[in-house]
């Protein structure tokens, strides 16, 4: 299965990958993870994509296409992966099928997960990530049994810098202005499955394989 997760910041994404990769043995490719493992460790890479990623904006293009062919190119891809924030452009999804050409693969589906603002802002200003293992907790939904910190590791709980809400109003105003033109492009591919992400976690899945992607 080779599959693309698109949707607004808060949408799911990352839950939902989590929900697909606990029953099918593909790589969850995340480059929002990817970009915040190479701001914590320092690299070249994240010192450039840190004043993006503080700013709601996008990391460019080129950056992260070529961070994506190296990705795609591991061992792990073979058996399949899904693709949770990228492509978030239409060069990155135009360079993405580029590139899966040349690697001999096609992609299964694009799925859209659609979700309205207000409920994004919601949930994401009260969203709280463990800094040292990534758990993630709400403040209204799952709080941490003590404030601030992590019920599983003793870590540091902390509020992400782009979660804050105005940062939040900047990220989605970017996804409206730069993502959803991908929706057509994939629509227009004949892969586009749209689904309601206010709904169950499990809806993703039960799509996916209603439609016989597994
Ligand atoms: P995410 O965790 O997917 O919401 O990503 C966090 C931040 O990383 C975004 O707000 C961007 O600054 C950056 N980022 C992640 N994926 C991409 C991408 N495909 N293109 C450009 N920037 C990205």
């Amino acid at each position: 299965m080779r599959i693309i997760l698109i949707g607004a910041p808060g949408a799911g994404k990352g839950t939902q990958a989590a929900t697909i990769k606990a029953k099918y043995p593909i790589a969850h490719i995340s480059t929002g993870d990817m970009l915040r493992a190479n701001v914590k460790e320092g690299t070249e890479l994240g010192k450039l994509a840190k004043s993006y990623m503080d700013a709601g904006k996008l990391v460019p293009d080129q950056v992260i296409i070529d961070m994506m062919e190296e990705r795609l190119k591991e061992n792990d891809c073979i058996a399949g992966f899904m693709l949770d924030g990228f492509p978030r452009t239409l060069p990155q999804a135009e360079a993405l099928g580029r590139l899966l050409d040349k690697l001999g693969m096609k992609l299964d589906a694009a799925v859209e997960l659609e979700i309205e603002d207000e409920v994004v802002v919601n949930r994401l200003t009260s969203r709280r990530v463990c800094k040292a293992c990534g758990e993630i907790y709400n403040t209204m939904l799952k709080p941490a049994k003590v404030e601030g910190v992590c019920d599983k590791c003793g870590g540091e709980v902390i509020q992400r810098d782009d979660d804050k809400e105005e940062v939040i109003r900047k990220r989605l105003a970017v996804f409206h202005e730069q993502t959803s033109p991908i929706v057509d492009y994939y629509g227009s591919q004949g892969v586009l499955l749209k689904i309601d992400a206010s709904g169950a976690k499990d809806a993703v899945l039960n799509l996916l394989e209603s439609k016989g992607i597994r």
